[in-house]
């Protein structure tokens, strides 16, 4: 009936209203917590294949939210995007970064994500250049991780800034690599040293053969290159014997090996790999 239709739509336009108002509120927390520092950073290493050495760090960023207790990244960096504020997220996240690797022994490294958004700042290079003098800490131990989407949707600017920072010493990743259906060709074009092959291209090579294979030819086609390769998401034993068995990677970063910890367990974690 109409008025039943009609119930229908207003209860539609609360909920709406509802997600709107809860949006907006979530929106102005994240302002907040980006204003008052209040995002902090975890670490989750990067192990050779035998898993004796621990030779990076992703720094991965953390909101907990007041009353809704932790919101995930991918959540809040997209509401981030949004609102347009995320290189200040990006910004605090380096500081931190660069501060806790120097308390780190000199042989590990840290890689911090870049959104499509900073690519777009003409004077990140400079900025970066000032948040490592400012820590004390050698170019060559940061890495920044570029998505292969955000490469794709700001090409033309990626390449210069990426060109900047290379020149100061720094290591680029693609991130996520595989899932932006881009052509191989691209990256041999781009200032480029290392790809994150995406857990995607991990998560059945066990049970499907064909899914082993697709991931030996994304490694055996960026091997020719000379670019070094990480492989994210490896969770079982049996994965990381699949890809031990096969050269699929020069680093893995996966639960297999370990969750991001907090920046005071990385030394520990380090000394203990390294007697096994
Ligand atoms: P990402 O850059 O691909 O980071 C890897 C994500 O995979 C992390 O999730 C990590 O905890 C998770 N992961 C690691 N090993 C495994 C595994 O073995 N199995 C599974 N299932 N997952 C694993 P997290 O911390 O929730 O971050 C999600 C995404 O949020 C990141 O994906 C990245 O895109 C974004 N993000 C996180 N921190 C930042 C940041 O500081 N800046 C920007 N721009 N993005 C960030
Ligand atoms: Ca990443
Ligand atoms: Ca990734
Ligand atoms: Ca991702």
């Amino acid at each position: 009936s109409k008025a039943r239709g009609r119930g229908n739509f207003t209860l539609f336009v609360d909920e709406m209203d509802a997600r709107y108002l809860e949006r907006q509120r979530l929106k102005a927390d994240l302002r907040a917590a980006v204003d008052s520092h209040g995002i902090t950073v975890v670490y989750q290493p990067m192990f050779t294949p035998d898993g004796r050495k621990l030779a990076c760090c992703e720094a991965l960023a953390r909101w907990h939210h007041p009353e809704k207790g932790p919101i995930a990244p991918n959540i809040f960096i997209q509401i981030a995007e949004e609102m347009g504020i995320v290189t200040d997220i990006t910004h605090q996240v380096l500081q931190k970064a660069c501060a806790d690797c120097r308390t780190w022994p000199e042989s590990i490294g840290v890689s911090v994500n870049l959104s499509v958004q900073d690519l777009r700042q003409g004077d990140l290079a400079s900025t970066v250049e000032k948040i490592l003098t400012n820590a004390g800490l050698p170019a060559a131990r940061l890495h920044l991780e570029v998505t292969e989407s955000s490469l794709i949707e700001e090409l033309s600017a990626a390449r210069d800034v990426l060109e900047q920072l290379r020149s100061l010493g720094i290591t680029i990743s693609i991130d996520d690599f595989g899932t932006g259906f881009s052509s191989l060709s691209y990256l041999d074009t781009l200032p480029v040293d290392v790809v994150k092959i995406d857990r995607s291209f991990v998560r059945n090579i066990g049970e499907d053969a064909r899914r082993l294979k697709l991931l030996r030819g994304i490694v055996s086609l960026t091997r020719g290159l000379d670019i070094g390769i990480v492989v994210e998401g490896v969770e079982t034993r049996e994965q990381l014997a699949l890809i031990k068995k096969h050269n699929c990677a020069d680093l893995i970063q996966g639960y297999v090996f370990s969750t991001p910890i907090a920046t005071h367990a990385v030394k520990g974690l380090a000394e203990e790999a390294s007697l096994h």
